[in-house]
C-alpha cells in the first residue's frame, strides 16, 4: 500500500551535488557544512493494514522521512507510492487531492489551528473533504470521545495541556477516516498511563478499521509494543527492518544491538 523507493532528502545549498556524492558512497561527512543529508537511500514497503514503526535517535531523519510520505517535504531523489498512486513529482493540486483522500497525519508539534476550538480542529480535515456539517459534528464528537476529551469540545487549544493537545491532533487524524495514518511521535507528550492507554486504543482501532499506520518514535518499548515491523534509522539511513522479535534476537549490527539492549 505504501511504497518508498530510494528516497533522499538533502537540505541546504546545491542538493544535487550532495546527492551525487551520497550516491557515489562518499557518506555524510563529505558534504559541505551548509548541507544536511536528512534521509539517505530509504526504501521499504508497508502492507495494507500493517503498523510499521520507524525508530531512531533525535536527528536521525524520522520526521523528514514521514513528511515525504504525504508530500510535505519534497524528496531530493526517489519516489513514494500510496495505494498505487505516485505522490512525488506531481503538481501541488494533484498532491493535495490525493493527500485529502488517502493520508492523514499526527504531527510531532500537534499542528493545531490556534484560533479554532477543539471540535473545529478535529472537524477541519472533514471540512476539507467537504463532509456535511451534521456529519462533521457527529464524527468529530465520536473521535473526541474516543481520545478521552469529551466535555472539551469548545475549549481552545491554548487552554489545554500538551498531552490534551496531542490527543486533539490524534482525533483530527482519526476523524478523516483515511487508509493511511502517519504518526510522528504522536504519543510523546502524553504521561505514561495515558500513553499506554492510547497505544492500546491504537492497536484496537487498527484491528477494527484495518488502517495502515506508519508510526514514528524514539521510544524502544513503544516501538516493540506497536510495531508489526520496525525500521531502525541512523543518520538518515535505515539500518534494519524486521519484526520486533527479529530486531531483538538478531540485530543487523552493533548499533541496533546497542539500541535494543535495554528493552523492558
Ligand atoms: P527528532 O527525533 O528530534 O524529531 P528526527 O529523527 O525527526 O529527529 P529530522 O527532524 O528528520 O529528525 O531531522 C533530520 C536532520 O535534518 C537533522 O539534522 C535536522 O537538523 C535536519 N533538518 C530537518 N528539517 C530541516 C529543514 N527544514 N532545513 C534544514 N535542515 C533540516
Ligand atoms: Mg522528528
Amino acid at each position: 500500500q505504501v511504497e518508498v523507493n530510494s528516497l533522499y532528502k538533502v537540505f541546504g545549498k546545491d542538493p544535487q551535488t550532495a546527492l551525487t556524492k551520497l550516491k557515489r558512497g562518499d557518506g555524510r561527512a563529505s558534504l559541505d557544512a551548509n548541507q544536511t543529508a536528512a534521509v539517505i537511500d530509504a526504501s521499504f514497503q508497508v502492507r495494507r493494514g500493517e503498523i510499521f514503526v520507524v525508530m531512531g535517535l533525535s536527528g536521525s531523519g524520522k520526521s523528514t522521512l514521514i513528511r515525504m510520505l504525504n508530500g510535505l517535504v519534497e524528496p531530493t531523489d526517489g519516489w513514494v507510492n500510496i495505494g498505487g498512486e505516485k505522490i512525488t513529482g506531481i503538481p501541488e493540486r494533484q498532491l493535495r487531492t490525493i493527500r485529502e483522500r488517502k493520508v492523514s497525519m499526527v504531527f510531532q508539534n500537534f499542528g493545531l489551528l490556534p484560533h479554532r476550538s477543539v471540535i473545529d480542529n478535529v472537524a477541519y480535515g472533514l471540512e476539507i473533504q467537504k463532509v456535511s456539517p451534521a456529519e462533521r459534528r457527529r464524527r468529530a464528537g465520536e473521535v473526541i470521545e474516543m481520545v478521552g476529551l469529551a466535555g472539551w469540545e469548545h475549549s481552545m487549544p491554548s487552554e489545554l495541556s500538551g498531552g490534551m493537545q496531542q490527543r486533539v491532533g490524534i482525533a483530527r487524524a482519526l476523524a478523516t477516516d483515511t487508509e493511511v495514518l502517519l504518526m510522528d511521535e504522536a504519543f510523546s507528550a502524553l504521561d505514561p498511563l495515558i500513553r499506554r492507554e492510547m497505544q492500546e486504543q491504537l492497536l484496537e482501532l487498527q484491528g477494527r478499521l484495518g488502517k495502515t499506520i506508519i508510526f514514528i518514535t524514539h521510544d524502544l518499548n513503544e516501538a516493540m509494543f506497536l510495531g508489526e515491523r520496525i525500521a531502525v534509522m541512523r543518520d538518515g539511513r535505515i539500518v534494519q527492518i524486521g519484526t520486533p522479535e527479529k530486531i531483538l534476537t538478531d540485530p543487523a549490527n552493533d548499533y541496533v544491538a546497542q539500541f535494543v539492549a535495554d528493552v523492558d
